[in-house]
């Protein structure tokens, strides 16, 4: 690749227009760094309502992020808190245990009186939706889409990218966001911890009876965590209120979900409503179901010369717990705060120095989350006896902590360690 006369110069190439790519190039932009944002689809396609069925749960410290950055305006009316979180587990013979653990979002609460939701279920393409809006707003990043990064050149003062459309860029500074199967890691000989979970998450929007009052379930099933997450209500229509709604991840083992997902509607139906219960009255599937193979991918490490990988290209974790884009937002908050600092202090943003501090400041919190959530799916997915008991014992122990419970609660918010800048929900 001979470098172009006309190569476009930005400070930052994100490559990856996901959830994460997105959010890094408007996090970047709104801080003045000019920023190209390259994916292989069409932009509005990623917010069709038939390209990702999933909801996520933003916690309440990703939140103050959006809400800084002008993105929660446009995402509040689409938002639903969770309140309370409970956890149950339920044996192959269906009965649920008599042990579970319950999170009140009240007990986080720095204060009383203070009480702040644990996070918000947002469907995904709304997410989507805002932070494309909020992108074509922003006169410091340029959308470069659909065109592919083909060939990337890491040099000692640059990076060139070629593209499919036959354009050439130039950065001082690479981000892969391409998600967990990105080529941009193992180009530059990064190795990674990565395996398949043998399960697949089937992913629906349920109508239920009783109202969920904000309270999202994770009850562990053999064949995996059944999650069920509190959405806002269904559009009313002719005056009568609109249905009741949460969204569910429901993992099973992939042979089994194949069999689930090949069931006419109500037999599906059927196996659906066993697993969920009666706790809300009558429930049913509604709109299309989805599935996502599960697997863990995490980088050996995150950054190598003039190149950051950020988001599911770092660390892909299972969805047991609902923290694998807040770990990317957390990343994105850190990168971006380092890249500005240099940048003022007229350093090179790209330099190794630059990237390493990011790398440090956040190795600790994604080892943490991807060794929990490994470890949690190995724990509860399963029905062997002892095992069952030892976690139903710390179940109920930990529930019966409120120091303990307060612990985790506020984990689950992100409160915890060094947080950057814009995780405290100011301006970098
Ligand atoms: C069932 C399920 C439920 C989940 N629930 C939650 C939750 O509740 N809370 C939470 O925090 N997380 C959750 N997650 C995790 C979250 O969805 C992911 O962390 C997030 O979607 C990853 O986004 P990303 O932008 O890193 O990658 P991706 O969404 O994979 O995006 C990568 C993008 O890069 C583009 N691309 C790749 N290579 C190139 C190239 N060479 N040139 C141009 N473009 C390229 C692709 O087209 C794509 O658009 C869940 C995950 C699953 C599977």
């Amino acid at each position: 690749m001979s470098p172009s006369p006309d190569s476009a110069r930005v400070d930052l190439a994100v490559i990856g227009a996901g959830p994460n790519g997105s959010l890094l190039a408007l996090a970047a932009g709104e801080a003045g760094l000019r920023t190209a944002l390259i994916d292989r689809l069409p932009l509005a396609t990623l917010t069709d309502p038939g390209f990702d069925g999933r909801t996520t749960a933003i916690a309440y410290t990703s939140q103050r992020l959006f809400a800084a950055l002008g993105i929660w305006d446009e995402l509040a009316d689409q938002a639903e808190p969770i309140l309370d979180i409970r956890i149950s587990d339920t044996g192959h013979d269906g009965r649920t245990s008599p042990f579970f653990l319950h999170f009140d979002h009240r007990e986080a609460a720095e204060a009383e009186g203070d009480a702040v939701p644990m996070g918000w279920i947002v469907e995904n393409r709304f997410l989507r939706a805002a932070l494309l809006r909020r992108l074509r707003t922003c006169p410091a990043v340029e959308l470069v889409a659909p065109d592919e990064a083909l060939d990337t050149r890491r040099g000692d003062d640059k990076v060139e990218i070629a593209l499919k459309s036959g354009r050439q860029l130039a950065a001082r500074l690479v981000a892969s966001a391409e998600g967990r199967f990105g080529t941009l890691r193992e180009e530059a000989g990064i190795g990674a911890r990565a395996w398949s979970y043998g399960q697949v998450a089937i992913v629906l929007v349920a109508h239920h009876e009783r109202p969920h009052r904000g309270v999202a379930q994770e009850k562990f099933l053999p064949g995996g965590p059944f999650a069920i997450l509190p959405m806002t209500d269904g559009e009313a229509i002719d005056g009568k209120g609109g249905e009741h709604r949460s969204s569910i991840v429901w993992t099973e083992r992939a042979s089994i979900a194949k069999r689930l997902l090949e069931l006419d509607t109500p037999r599906f139906n059927a196996e659906f409503a066993r697993r969920f219960g009666d706790f809300l009255g009558h429930v049913e599937p509604a709109g299309p179901r989805w599935s996502y193979p599960l697997s863990l991918v995490h980088a050996e490490r995150y950054v190598d010369r003039r190149m950051v990988l950020v988001g599911d290209a770092a660390h892909g974790i299972h969805p047991i717990a609902g923290q694998g884009y807040n770990l990317g937002v957390r990343d994105i908050a850190a990168l971006v705060e380092v890249l500005v600092d240099a940048q003022r202090l007229g350093l090179d943003i790209g330099a190794a120095d630059t990237l390493e501090r990011f790398a440090r400041w956040r190795r600790a919190d994604n080892f943490t989350m991807v060794a929990a959530t490994d470890l949690l799916n190995r724990l509860f997915s399963n029905d062997i006896a002892p095992l069952r008991l030892a976690r139903d014992v710390g179940l109920a122990a930990v529930n019966r902590v409120p120091s303990l419970r307060r612990f985790f609660a506020r984990h689950a918010m992100g409160l915890g360690g060094d947080l950057p800048r814009l995780i405290r929900g100011e301006r970098p």
